[in-house]
């Protein structure tokens, strides 16, 4: 198949819609750092396209039809928007799946120390990262800590201009001669990785704020151990209300601090922490509430998990789709297990997850033929999985054809690739799990470079081409 850059292609009023659709997805990228607050950015948005809450709609005791759009929220890290087409249900949906976690760092459940006059959170990576890229840069700290009464109170530190950030250390390199010498996995090991968040003793905080008290001579320092430590949680306490133990009950992550940016003196690209898989995930929101009538019923799934086997209540292995399936099918046709099942079977999905791109750099590790590139539209991967496709979907080929159709009559680029080179490693996405109901499922998505870096890189031409192959889909 020959290589077709798209950029030449584009007329000015696509260009126009290239330009809208890259702006308003950095500023879902600045707003959703977390599953937790992509969650809460896309019902926000699906709200103001129309959606309701099934579990509203469900108390009401009113029922669907087509033309109805409603969502449903797992834990509030897993979401699914559904619009009843003309079809019943039961006769298949067009499923658009994509996750909204992504390679980060967690804060422990009992998180902070002070050593040396320095307070520490103690932490634990997710998903897979080249540890060594994550030292040496500001951090921000985003998610929620919920009280023995059920408050959830958010925290969002070091995104906005003039909040704090933080900061995880590397060894400086006049010192590092034995480190250099190391394997790369092990520059910077796991347990080096706590995130340094304060170095003031809390007796100089209030010396400062405070006349001196002549009276309380207590001979010096009057040092008391831990007072570095002491002052953050007395921070921690006027900020939010927050004692040591409530870290037990919080989910807290570290993420990189600023936003997403425009990259190249032409602007062609986005560098942005997150992009897998949010680049899939938001093209497929923006195309779901662009889509406002089709015949078969529509879906955009936004789950968890990914990153670590699509594991829990809030990963794609979790049975909250279809029991939300099993919902409308009783609300559109009337309760039916079997209706459930030949809903699912009958379905048809784009499984989105970022493609490695081709890369010059480390061209030793891709074979260009089968190599996703920059600018050449939506990616299709028949296979993923690693080693002989280990752990692959394998999307049917009469199906593919039918997309090929699809995407031709919508004139939208894509390309099919695979993850790199053979037998050189691998990966696995959300497709093989719901290939599970017999649906016809193929792994498609926008080809990213750094994937699993602090910053990634994607094309703005292929998060156009995306968002306009999802909304093709949703029409056939
Ligand atoms: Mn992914
Ligand atoms: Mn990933």
């Amino acid at each position: 198949m020959e290589r077709k850059n798209v950029w030449s292609l584009y007329d000015s009023s696509q260009l126009a819609e290239l330009g809208r659709i890259n702006e308003r997805y950095k500023s879902c990228l600045d707003a959703g750092k977390t599953e937790r607050e992509c969650v809460e950015l896309s019902i926000r948005m699906a709200q103001e396209a129309g959606y309701r809450d099934l579990q509203d709609v469900m108390a009401k005791g009113e029922t669907l039809k087509s033309g109805d759009k409603v969502y449903a929220v797992c834990m509030s890290k897993m979401l699914a928007l559904f619009r009843i087409g003309e079809e019943p249900i039961s006769a298949g949906m067009n499923i658009l799946g994509a996750h909204i976690d992504s390679p980060r760092i967690d804060v422990k459940q009992n998180p902070l120390y002070e050593n040396e006059e320095f307070a520490y959170l103690d932490t634990h990576y997710y998903g897979g990262i080249k540890k060594y890229q994550w030292v040496a840069q500001p951090l921000a700290l985003h998610g929620v800590v919920v009280k023995k009464d059920g408050t959830v109170t958010k925290v969002s530190i070091g995104e906005e201009e003039g909040d704090p950030v933080f900061v995880i250390t590397d060894l400086l390199i006049h010192l590092a001669q034995e480190q250099m010498e190391k394997k790369a996995s092990k520059v910077i090991e796991g347990e080096k990785l706590d995130l340094l968040i304060g170095n003031r003793p809390a007796e100089k905080v209030l010396d400062e704020t405070s006349e001196p008290d002549q009276s309380s001579d207590n001979g010096g320092s009057g040092k008391k151990s831990d007072q570095v430590k002491a002052n953050v949680l007395r921070l921690l306490k006027e900020k939010y209300d927050m004692d040591e133990e409530d870290f037990t009950s919080a989910e807290l992550e570290i993420v990189p601090a600023g936003k997403a940016r425009d990259c190249g003196l032409d602007r062609s690209m986005i560098i942005s922490y997150g992009q897998d898989d949010r680049v899939c995930a938001f093209t497929s929101l923006f195309a779901m509430l662009d889509v406002t009538d089709a015949k078969r019923t529509g879906c955009c799934l936004l789950v968890d998990k990914e990153e670590i086997g699509s594991v829990g209540a809030t990963g794609m292995h979790s049975k909250f789709f279809e029991n939300t399936v099993a919902e409308l099918i009783a609300l559109t046709e009337g309760e039916s297990e079997l209706k459930v099942r030949r809903a699912l079977a009958n379905s048809r999905m784009l499984s989105s997850d970022v493609s490695a791109a081709y890369d010059p750099m480390f061209a030793e590790a891709f074979e260009k033929r089968s190599s996703a590139f920059f600018a050449n539209g939506i990616t299709f991967n028949k296979f993923t999985g690693s080693r002989g496709k280990s752990g692959s979907n394998d999307a049917n080929a009469e199906y593919i054809a039918a997309l090929r159709k699809a995407m031709d009559d919508a004139g939208v680029a894509y390309q099919f690739a695979e993850l790199g080179r053979v037998d050189l490693g691998g990966g696995g996405t959300i497709a093989y799990i719901m290939a599970n109901y017999g649906m016809e499922v193929i792994d498609s998505g926008v080809a990213v470079l750094n994937m699993h870096a602090p910053y990634e890189v994607t094309s703005k031409a292929d998060v156009y081409e995306a968002v306009k192959g999802y909304r093709a889909f949703l029409k056939i």
